[in-house]
């Protein structure tokens, strides 16, 4: 009777996971390449969602609560919505002095960092541009990282993390060199953008941006700006804006009609739309969207 209950009780102990919470889908999926069978990831944020700003609705709290570790984008991303979960959960293993918090930002070189701290640059990314994980090179940087993590708070597990993180790099490094293929012929091509999400993927692929709808990182688009923008479409002739998927395309749209520019929809995260996946297909849809 006792080796039956041990039996019954043998394959719980064996399953038992490292609860991982992260903000983004992205953090997740790549959380889950490298974690495989030993953790499980809690997702707080949608793909879909505005990635500045997400609720912190009280089924978030409890997600944090409850959880072992703790993965955020950083670069002030989240400023706005998870410090205040952090707080409220009060998980002393979610506390950004923890060695179960890991915050990516401080292992990425971030870009468009405001020369000047009067915030004249916009009031969202006073850290500069936290949307790395968007230059496809970047999400091996963030494996590598992801890795020695899970290895520090569960040394356990070393050999699995370790030989998964090869696994994802040999996949991702094949992936790399076709995206870049697909890409060659668009070096150069100058874009617009509602906001500057895609300034890691332009760098990656030689695209550049010549302007933003927002007049600031932030700032919602006002009429003198538009007018700007117009000019500057018919002077320079940009081949397209490139849109996020959670602001309205409206001023896009009116700019569309006045000089023709095409508007591509440009998914930030997985699940941002319905056929993006996993960072594999996001990266995908990102390199055959501009035609
Ligand atoms: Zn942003």
């Amino acid at each position: 009777m006792y080796k039956l209950i041990l039996l019954l009780f043998l394959p719980l102990t064996l399953l038992a996971h490292l609860n991982i919470a992260v903000s983004y889908p992205y953090i997740g999926a790549l959380t889950k390449s490298i974690g495989g069978e030993h953790i499980r990831t809690v997702v707080l944020a949608k793909g879909n969602w505005d990635p500045h700003f997400v609720v912190p609705r009280p089924s978030l709290i409890s997600k944090v609560r409850n959880a072992d570790a703790l993965i955020m984008n950083g670069g002030q991303l989240e400023i706005g919505w998870l410090p205040p979960l952090i707080n409220r959960a009060a998980n002393p293993k979610t506390a950004s002095d923890a060695k179960t918090f890991l915050n990516l930002s401080w292992h990425v070189e971030l870009l468009d960092k405001p020369a000047d701290v009067d915030r004249s640059g916009g009031d969202i990314h006073p850290d500069g541009n936290p949307h790395f994980h968007l230059d496809p090179n970047n999400i091996l940087i963030l494996a590598d990282v992801i890795k020695k993590f899970l290895i520090s708070i569960d040394g356990e597990h070393k050999e699995v993390y370790e030989k998964n993180y090869l696994e994802f790099e040999g996949m991702w490094k094949s992936k790399l060199g076709m995206w870049k293929a697909k890409m060659q012929d668009k070096k150069g091509l100058k874009v617009i953008q509602f906001h500057n999400n895609l300034s890691y993927f332009n760098q990656a692929y030689g695209l550049v941006n010549i302007g933003t709808i927002e007049p600031l990182p932030g700032i919602p688009p006002s009429s003198k700006h538009t007018f700007e923008l117009i000019r500057l479409i018919n002077d320079e002739k940009p081949c397209c804006i490139l849109h996020d998927v959670y602001h309205s395309t409206k001023t896009a749209e009116y700019i569309s009609d006045k000089t023709g520019i095409k508007i591509i929809l440009m998914p930030h995260d997985i699940g941002a739309l319905e056929d993006i996946e996993d960072l594999s297909s996001l990266f995908e849809y990102l390199t055959g969207a501009i035609r």
